[in-house]
């Protein structure tokens, strides 16, 4: 054999060349620099990236490339990845809870930006973090609406604590400033309307000019085809409300997208195992590895099935119960699947949007999990 190839002309050369037993993630680079700088040309303030959702290196360094100068790190494993790849990117650290080990590595690493939602974080960060040049970000939250996932069920200060928080924050001597988390996948883009008039509410009632407004992720990526994300609808609701809520005091914006950017520059492929007795499909991979949101956040309906040597199946789709690899019952697509009627054992189950939480989820349980990365240059089959 002669070199072999690194870069793929799109999912089926290399499902019919390579006919992989494992999964298989596909990037597209050019799809993720279109995905950034929709967002770098559209939102209105800094763009930053929640390195959580797909911390693969090939992502960083292709944000970087497209001009993300940012990132949401929640860890100090976090923090010393983005300064190996993207060493004078800004990091901000948002996960609201740290020991004082991970404070002490952010400080060391040039950390500037903080948040937090309790009195007791806050004196921590007070206590170790020195306050010159520093911005703290209160977190708060609301009653949930319009997300597939609550994220207020563990971070966010009531409405009350926050204005207490950045009081205390300001007092200080750091940048006061104010963020919250609309939940995730929030395809109505009047998820942001509440938070961003609450968030002028609570400056108000804390006497406190804030600096900057995070504005969270929660973007949607396209999981149904008749959904499509409404992502520059979004900024402009962002913006209109922003002047709205704030007037003369207007905080510049920062966004942290995770699954809105990357979201849609992976495809899934996983290989049908077996269609016991003609009826339920087995596959390589399931909800213990790169399927693992699916029970989280709702289906992918964007999904396609192809024979061994890449030629898409064009049968009508019928519903199916689709199970993963490992022994454990829970390990099921939740409820049917539509499939292409004569998918067959050996085909590939093809899902599209699956670059977020599916590369950083996998496990190896059962000893599946095995995960293979491959670059395209075109998404579609
Ligand atoms: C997870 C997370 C994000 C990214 O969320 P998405 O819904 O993937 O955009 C952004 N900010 C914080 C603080 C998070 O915890």
């Amino acid at each position: 054999m002669g070199l072999s190839k690194t870069i793929w002309t799109n999912p089926s050369e290399y499902l019919r060349t390579v006919q992989p037993e494992n999964p298989v993630l596909f990037f597209s680079p050019a799809a993720l620099q279109a995905a950034a700088r929709r967002f770098i040309d559209g939102f209105p303030g800094m763009v930053t990236y929640a390195v959580k959702t797909n911390p693969a290196d090939v992502v960083i360094e292709n944000l970087s490339a497209a001009g993300v100068r940012g990132f949401d790190v929640a860890s100090p494993n976090e923090m010393r990845l983005i300064r190996r790849i993207a060493p004078d990117a800004a990091m901000h650290y948002n996960n609201p809870v740290r020991s004082r080990a991970e404070i002490a590595v952010a400080v060391e690493m040039g950390v500037k930006s903080y948040s937090v939602d309790s009195a007791s974080e806050l004196a921590k960060l007070i206590e170790m973090v020195p306050a010159e040049g520093c911005e703290i970000s209160v977190r708060f939250k609301l009653p949930v609406a319009g997300a597939a996932y609550n994220f207020g069920a563990k971070f966010g200060a009531t409405v009350e604590l926050s204005a207490e928080l950045l009081k205390t924050v300001a007092a200080a001597g750091f940048i006061p400033s104010l963020t919250f988390h609309p939940g995730t996948q929030c395809t109505d883009p009047h998820a942001w309307e509440s938070y961003i008039r609450a968030a002028a509410d609570i400056a108000r009632a804390a006497g406190v000019t804030i600096a900057r407004l995070n504005v969270g992720g929660g973007f949607p990526n396209h999981r149904l085809h008749g959904v499509l994300p409404q992502i520059e609808e979004t900024f402009d609701l962002i913006d209109r409300v922003t002047d709205e809520a704030f007037g003369e005091d207007r905080p510049m914006l920062v966004c942290e997208p995770g699954r809105g950017i990357v979201g849609d520059a992976f495809t899934h492929a996983a290989r049908v195992k077996a269609v016991r007795d003609g009826a339920h499909v087995f596959l390589n991979d399931g909800v213990y590895g790169a399927l693992a949101e699916l029970p989280l956040i709702g289906p992918i309906d964007r999904i396609e099935v192809t024979t061994p040597e890449g030629v898409k199946r064009q049968a009508e789709a019928t519903p199916r119960i689709v199970f993963g690899p490992t022994c454990d019952s829970v390990d099921r697509i939740p409820g049917d699947v539509m499939l292409a009627e004569d998918i067959a054992e050996g085909d590939f189950v093809v899902f599209h949007g699956m670059g977020a939480y599916s590369l950083a989820t996998n496990t190896r349980f059962n000893g599946f999990g095995e995960l293979t990365v491959a670059t395209v240059l075109s998404l579609s089959l």
